[in-house]
């Protein structure tokens, strides 16, 4: 059994209770046909079974979290009004909910009177914050490091927007020499920070970058949206600590619920630190804005139409799970990054394979150990492969040498990038479950290592 269900019990009372909130109406329920449902429900769950298993301790690859069952149960009952965030005709209850559970993330990063919502995600939430910048400063670039979501790049050519790339360090982190280099030529108008890289979760030098702010005037964007609840774990490294307690002096920031937050997919959230660039959004549409002189969330976001489902699910999991330190959903935070350190205490003291940077949140990358980077790369194709025939699923990041060239001495770089090795453990059960993935990896491990050998005396005898 891997698919929790026992939580399906909790929805029919739930159903009575927003049942008898619409008492006086006179009877009504739509014909269904049950059996016509039955079968294609039943092939749905035949078509779903080709996925990986993200439910699963066993599934440390791609970004991929379950949602809260509390997340789940309370999309679904509200699925049964169906709200739209848009407008308070759509949706008075879930537009209220979403701005109790938006004011209670800005709070997570010290702010109080601030301006944000909900959205489908990080991408049209980095979107927003970067169609401000242009709006406050019509002509500025955007800088984002090499290792910033590329989604940024993307999103500056829709908006016509100048964009430049900065080199990053051995960590991964933007080099602030670079930057510097850059704000010298002029006319940036927004330095975007990653807090949490994709690929290793690493941290861009935020402390640095805001004292360089004084000097350039600039604003700065923080893409938090993987990295963003960690402002709530204790035990991070000092230098990511530090990081995370200048959060607050950013202009904006993007955190995505749907990534750490326990949240089903369609959820990102951006959220402005001065209320006042609201202007920006204004609009006069003629359709959906008399009924109430409070406001719309349609009229301060760029998305029309939204599930107000995201916001109730969201709420949810806020009000069982509240977002402060030392709380159950902040422990487990902690234990996805506990989980993550042990993983790479295990790969960094086993001579098999080659690390670099430390996990700075719960992000491991790794590699065989090989002499040169297209056979550590074949060789870390072969254990991605062998290892989901075990069941063990791993994921693959293609990374340029500039990230392992100072961890790896005695390296030939044949190529200028390596196909690691990468598990993002977001799943706090993988702490308990880390000596039976380690027994499981190690045992693949030798096998692609006695594949190789075999191959390569195959070869010399040839
Ligand atoms: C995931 C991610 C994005 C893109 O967000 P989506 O929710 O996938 O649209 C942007 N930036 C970072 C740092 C991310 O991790």
């Amino acid at each position: 059994m891997t698919l929790e269900t026992k939580t399906l019990d909790l929805l029919p009372e739930a159903i009575q209770i927003l049942e008898s909130g619409f008492n006086g109406l006179p009877d009504f329920e739509p014909k269904v046909n049950l059996d016509s449902i039955r079968k294609v429900l039943n092939e749905v769950a035949l078509r779903m079974r080709d996925n990986y298993p993200y439910q699963h301790p066993f599934y440390i690859g791609q970004m991929l979290k379950p949602p809260h069952p509390v997340a789940r149960l309370a999309y679904m009952l509200s699925l049964w009004i169906n709200p739209n965030n848009h407008a308070l005709d759509g949706g008075r209850a879930s537009s209220a909910m979403e701005k109790e559970a938006v004011a209670q993330i800005a709070r997570m990063f010290g702010w109080g009177n601030s301006l944000g919502h909900l959205c489908s995600g990080g991408t049209m939430a980095n979107l927003e914050a970067l169609w401000i910048s242009k709006c406050l400063r019509p002509n500025g670039k955007i800088v984002a490091s090499e290792q910033a979501h590329y989604t940024h790049n993307r999103i500056c050519a829709v908006l016509g927007i100048p964009f430049e790339s900065i080199p990053v360090d051995s960590n991964a982190r933007m080099k602030m020499s670079e930057l510097r280099k850059t704000l010298d030529k002029g006319n940036i108008a927004t330095v975007v920070a990653t807090i949490g890289t994709t690929a290793t979760g690493s941290l861009d030098p935020l402390p640095e970058i805001l004292e360089l702010q004084k000097e350039y005037r600039f604003r700065v964007h923080l893409d938090a949206a993987y990295g963003g609840y960690f402002i709530l774990a204790d035990n991070l490294a000092p230098w990511a600590k530090a990081t995370y307690e200048v959060l607050t002096e950013a202009d904006s920031i993007v955190v995505d619920p749907h990534k750490h937050g326990l949240q089903p997919y369609g959820c990102g959230c951006v959220i402005f630190k001065d209320p006042s660039v609201g202007v920006f959004y204004k609009h006069d549409s003629p359709y959906t804005y008399f009924t109430s002189s409070e406001i719309h969330l349609g009229e301060i976001s760029l998305e029309c139409s939204r599930p107000g489902s995201s916001a109730v699910a969201l709420w949810a999991t806020q009000r069982l799970l509240p977002m402060v330190r030392g709380g159950d959903f902040a422990r487990s935070l902690e234990n996805c990054r506990r989980a993550a350190l042990k993983f790479f205490d295990l790969i960094n003291s086993d001579p098999r394979f080659l690390t670099g940077q430390a996990p700075e949140l719960d992000i491991v990358v790794w590699s065989m150990k090989a002499t040169k980077a297209s056979e550590a790369s074949k060789l870390n194709d072969a254990v991605f492969e062998n290892a989901a025939k075990a069941n063990l699923h791993l994921a693959k990041a293609n990374l340029r040498k500039n990230l392992f060239e100072e961890y790896w001495k005695d390296f030939t770089w044949d190529q200028d990038y390596v196909t690691c090795l990468r598990s993002v453990l977001m799943k706090p059960e993988s702490l308990d479950w880390m000596e039976s993935i380690w027994a499981t990896l190690s045992t693949i491990v030798d096998e692609a290592l006695r594949d190789s050998q075999l191959k390569g005396d195959m070869k010399s005898n040839a």
